[in-house]
């Protein structure tokens, strides 16, 4: 009952009604499925591997234990760079991860999980839901038999870690630094060399001077690696990742093996995942910022003004080369430049005009 009513409570409840009322066939119904779920982070990283547990305990919930999903944190059942390749192959039903890690499969990909100075996080979630970005994602993974499903959202991410003053785009020059997707490409442009590492190998490679610098997610992420220890300057703003898209993949076939009750479930849980994660994150960066300025002693530093000018040219150049690949990257790179443009207009009144009237500045 307890069920029921939270399913209601979703606006599910006619969808469940339905497929009583429809008399669906009876092993369908009560069909039970064992899932794997594989993901890019290491087990129970907070946020984002606790992010894809909750994704597994809320489906386990709602369906009343007739889809269970076990999660497998990074290489504990494929290393974490092959979770598109596992799910797509059925090695395992689900992934959890983030779209700009599989641009070898596509760079249109990317467009995904986030673009140097491009959506924010609030921004995303209406272009993908409203703005059918995610209606192009799912023919892009289809081609994959893959569908995905926005699985979370980080919020703007900082700058990263340094182990060097930035003061010019010459400091940034021939610079090593993990970053991931277009960022990265960015980085290149301006003489860097990008390195994209998975998460559990950034603080090793900070440490030992395998890289010079990295960036990871925010203060909440990047305290639970302990990456103060290896760097002592602290970027912002992340203008490589101003809101992070996470991802859930999903085996098509596996998906079209389930009864439309519980597809229901497993797509409004990871959209439930997708708002949760970012609640989560906004509550918890704030506080791990104070840790790491007051405990820590972590010098803060923002990115100066011309670099910031340089990098918004440099990834506009980067962004729109994308369209270049083909026809379908160029529909996708159209549809969010469209979004982002009226978006931009509406943010300038609305959030940023509140947020510098609220500081007084
Ligand atoms: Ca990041």
């Amino acid at each position: 009952m307890e069920r029921r009513k939270f399913i209601k409570g979703l606006g599910l409840g006619s969808l469940v009604l339905g497929t009583t009322v429809a008399g669906l066939p009876k092993a369908s119904a009560r069909s039970r499925h064992r899932w794997k779920m594989v993901t890019t982070w290491p087990k129970n990283f907070p946020g984002l591997g606790t992010g894809a547990n909750n994704l597994a305990k809320l489906v386990k919930e709602m369906s009343g234990g007739r889809l269970r999903i076990k999660v497998y944190g990074a290489n504990e059942l494929v290393p974490p760079f092959e979770v598109f390749d596992a799910v797509s192959r059925g090695t395992a039903e689900m992934g959890h991860g983030a779209a700009y890690y599989w641009k070898g499969k596509s760079e249109a990909a990317q467009f995904f999980s986030t673009v140097p100075f491009g959506m924010t996080a609030q921004e995303m979630n209406g272009w993908l839901y409203y703005g059918g970005g995610l209606k192009l994602w799912r023919e892009l993974y289809a081609d994959f038999g893959l569908v995905p499903a926005p699985a979370g959202n980080t919020g703007v991410q900082m700058g990263g870690w340094f182990n060097k003053e930035i003061n010019s785009l010459q400091d940034m020059m021939g610079l090593k630094m993990r970053i991931p997707g277009l960022g990265g490409e960015v980085l290149k442009r301006l003489g860097g060399t990008p390195v994209n590492l998975p998460g559990g190998e950034l603080f090793t490679a900070l440490q030992t001077g395998a890289i010079d610098a990295t960036e990871w997610v925010g203060p909440y992420n990047d305290l639970a690696f302990g990456l103060y220890k290896a760097a002592k300057y602290y970027y912002y703003p992340g203008f490589h990742e101003p809101g992070t898209t996470l991802e859930a993949l999903i085996n098509k076939e596996a998906f079209d093996a389930l009864p439309s009750d519980l597809q229901a479930i497993l797509l409004n849980a990871c959209k439930i995942v997708n708002q949760d994660m970012l609640a989560e994150y906004t509550a918890r960066n704030p506080s791990a910022l104070q840790d790491l300025l007051t405990k820590h002693h972590v010098d803060l530093r923002v990115y100066p003004q011309d670099v910031l000018q340089r990098l918004r040219t440099l990834s506009a150049e980067v962004v729109a080369e994308i369209a270049e690949k083909d026809a379908f990257a160029k529909e996708i790179y159209t549809s969010y430049r469209k979004f982002l443009q009226q978006a931009k207009g509406w943010s300038r009144i609305s959030e940023l005009a509140y947020l510098q009237a609220r500081d007084g500045g």
